[in-house]
């Protein structure tokens, strides 16, 4: 199952965060240390997207292997953000293998990464489907659980719902109409980061001025922490939050 990985700090290099650590996201896409529920390598695709100092998002998603890519390589050196999210892909079987069904989705304001699937799908979510706008169904990046759980989430955001609540009821609903689904999102707006965990792994580290969150550890071999399984965590360079998605704050 992919690998995700969000950051926040001073600004680096595309290739400072991804491609250079102990076991970057790039490493992660053909030697990951900890799938779980299928799949061995993550081959289909990747994608980054990182905040311009304007606030504003860019991204660059590809169908090929991380490993393979010598021109996002060329551009990962000279690239360099503050506010990062990315992704190496492994599809889930039946979905397409494009560029629009790798993470992060983006618009303007948001990156959003979803590492898992959606059992049932589509059927399964065809009730909340409903709920989005019809102009969003259609022009979904990808036939994927994760583009359209996208769509879900970024209704809620539109309508006014605060990131970290719209999170949570987007798990809980899906869960009750899709048991047994795997779902570990993030969700950035530049600021913040709010990811949860549903069956995968995830990892957290912040330093005095940086936050990272990653569903492997890579680079620093300490001050990794574990996010326990059904959990929120809402994370800023200054504070980290965890909490229960069924209990209290932990
Ligand atoms: N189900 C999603 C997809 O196929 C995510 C896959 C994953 O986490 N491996 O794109």
């Amino acid at each position: 199952m992919c690998r995700h990985l969000g950051y926040l700090g001073p600004a680096v290099s595309l290739a400072e965060l991804l491609l250079e650590p102990d076991h970057s996201l790039l490493e992660q896409a053909w030697a990951p240390d900890d799938m779980r529920g299928g799949g061995t390598v993550n081959a289909d695709g990747f994608g980054v997207g990182w905040y311009r100092p304007d606030g504003s998002t860019a991204s660059y998603r590809a169908a090929v292997p991380m490993w393979v890519d010598g021109s996002f390589r060329q551009v990962a050196a000279d690239v360099r953000s503050g506010a990062v999210v990315a992704a190496v892909r492994s599809a889930t079987v039946g979905m397409p293998v494009v560029p629009g069904a790798c993470a992060p989705f983006t618009d303007d304001t948001w990156l959003f990464s979803h590492n898992g699937r959606v059992t049932g799908w589509p059927d399964s979510l065809a009730k909340l489907a409903a709920r989005v706008e019809v102009v969003d169904l259609l022009t979904l990046d990808a036939s994927t659980d994760s583009a359209l759980l996208w769509a879900l989430l970024r209704q809620r955001l539109v309508e006014g719902a605060e990131p970290d609540q719209a999170v949570q009821e987007l798990v809980g609903e899906v869960v009750a109409t899709a048991p047994d689904s795997r779902l570990n999102l993030l969700l950035s707006d530049g600021t913040r980061l709010i990811a949860t965990t549903w069956t995968h792994s995830l990892w957290v580290r912040r330093t005095e001025t940086a936050v990272a969150v990653a569903s492997e550890p890579f680079g620093a071999d300490t001050g990794w922490m574990e996010v326990p399984d059904r959990c929120l965590l809402v994370a800023d360079t200054e504070n980290v939050q965890v909490s229960s998605l069924s209990e209290g704050e932990r």
